[in-house]
């Protein structure tokens, strides 16, 4: 079994969920006393909050470079980004450690396509919705279709992520406000949601949806246990 590595504390309340995962699914396909190995780096979510609404993108990819190489010095095979937003800096790690990155965003494609399914909606942090490192990526890397939300839903959207979620909030009239967006993006003909910020499985589960929901926590941690048992 390779080791696992992890850049967590984007919020830890979603770190929690992949370690859990990733043991859970190893037990799972190993049986008896097997667990993952994995080495995590949990970062000061504080520091990494304010650099991303400052937009000093440069120092919070010097701080995910810094983390990526210290899971590579703790014994990591490969290293997982446990947020997507974080993967804005994807191709700088990459590039500053000897180790494999496995992208949430190919998981999660891989994923969609084998369902058959090829318009999706996309939930993230706005920096996931709007920019083209998340979206760009689905769409010309993997050649789906992806719908988000209008502007005032993504504000919702983003600040019920910073405002709750990271905080451990999980709150009735949030999940209500997300099931209408999923909806709206239903009948605009979206086949399934990606939940592409690592919180949102906390809030929405797959009885809120009249499409499937693809959890992207849940999808990184199985591909990365896939990848350590390969
Ligand atoms: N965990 C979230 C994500 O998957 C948001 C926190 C962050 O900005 O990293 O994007």
């Amino acid at each position: 079994m390779k080791t696992i590595g992890m850049i967590g504390g984007m919020s830890w309340e979603s770190s929690i969920e992949y370690y859990r995962i990733v043991n859970e699914e190893v037990k799972k396909r190993l049986g008896g006393l097997h667990s993952a190995k994995s080495v995590m780096v949990s970062v000061d979510f504080a520091e990494i909050e304010a650099l991303q609404h400052a937009g000093r993108w440069d120092e919070a990819t010097q701080a995910m470079i810094a983390a990526a190489r210290q899971v590579e010095a703790g014994g990591a095979d490969f290293v997982i980004i446990c947020t997507n937003t974080m993967h804005k800096m994807a191709g700088e790690v990459q590039a500053s450690i000897n180790v494999p990155l496995l992208h949430i965003a190919d998981a999660t494609a891989t994923t969609i396509k084998a369902q058959g399914l090829s318009k999706t909606g996309l939930l993230g942090t706005r920096f996931t919705m709007e920019e083209n490192f998340y979206r760009g990526r689905l769409i010309e890397k993997h050649g789906l279709e992806v719908l988000i939300p209008n502007a005032a839903d993504r504000t919702v959207i983003h600040r019920v992520i910073y405002e709750e979620l990271v905080l451990g909030q999980i709150l009735p009239a949030s999940k209500a406000e997300y099931q209408r967006i999923i909806t709206n993006l239903t009948e605009q003909g979206a086949e399934g949601i990606i939940l592409g910020c690592t919180e949102i499985g906390l809030l929405v589960k797959d009885a809120d949806s009249r499409v499937p929901l693809f959890d992207t926590t849940q999808i990184h941690a199985i591909a990365a246990v896939e990848m350590a048992l390969a």
